[in-house]
């Protein structure tokens, strides 16, 4: 048996009730997102929203999260940054962060980046053609050489970003702009993975490719056993009398 992935969804469960999103996801996009990931048996998922007690962000939750996946919006500025600091601390210590869509302004990921993390947007239900550039990419196995979502908020390039350690997907819309959908960087001893569509008003987790697009990111971005390193004093291996 395959060691378990333990994963928590944050949601700021804020567009959730509208019948925008309710249309596409009736149980709020966590939801959504907990159903295209539970068909992999490895995955223990808990699900955290802004509206509970600590964002549902309790040290117990954080300390025992092997990758966490992030959606928000509006609500960015509303997420105490102790527990921002808190989760920061985690990913350099070594839990996966899968950012989605607008979590792109996100306090924990402007933080994690260090710029802006601005871009270009439109709501007008373009076409999206996603690309695969990194055939190879753990990230990318299953997934073809290229698929459409029919509907989706355009994202555009400049992406605000730093220089990712690697690309996986880019994407094209039908307004004419590009823009780097599928983004790697490692901080610390955690890797992360921004990953582009969700929209709240677009079925977009509704999307086969979508859903084993963020399966792969789980099991790429899960540390390793020896991830969570001891830093400090250390004795010497050779003279255990030097201490
Ligand atoms: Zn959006």
């Amino acid at each position: 048996m395959e060691k378990k992935i333990n994963i928590t969804i944050f949601n700021e469960n804020y567009h959730d009730s509208n019948d925008y999103c309710v249309r596409h996801y009736p149980n709020g996009m966590h939801n959504a997102i907990k159903k295209g990931l539970e068909v992999d048996p490895c995955f223990n998922i808990t699900i955290a929203t802004q509206d509970m007690e600590e964002c549902g962000l309790t040290d117990e939750v954080i300390n025992n999260t092997d990758v966490m996946f992030w959606w928000g919006h509006i609500k960015h500025n509303e997420v105490p940054d102790h527990i921002v600091n808190k989760v920061h601390q985690r990913v350099l210590k070594g839990m996966g962060l899968v950012v989605l869509h607008s979590g792109h302004f996100s306090k924990i990921f402007k933080k994690l980046m260090g710029t802006g993390c601005d871009l270009k947007w439109r709501c007008s239900n373009d076409k999206e053609r996603f690309w695969c550039v990194n055939p190879s990419h753990p990230i990318a196995n299953g997934i073809p050489q290229q698929f459409t979502l029919d509907q989706e908020e355009m994202y555009g390039e400049h992406f605000d970003i730093p220089a990712p350690d690697e690309l996986v997907f880019i994407s094209w819309f039908s307004g004419g702009e590009v823009f780097r959908s599928g983004c790697t960087f490692r901080r610390g001893n955690g890797k992360i993975f921004y990953f582009r569509p969700g929209h709240e008003s677009c079925p977009s987790y509704n999307n086969e490719y979508v859903l084993k697009v963020l399966r792969n990111a789980a099991h790429w971005a899960c540390p390793a056993e020896a991830t969570f390193q001891h830093y400090g004093k250390f004795d010497s291996l050779e003279n255990p009398e030097v201490q």
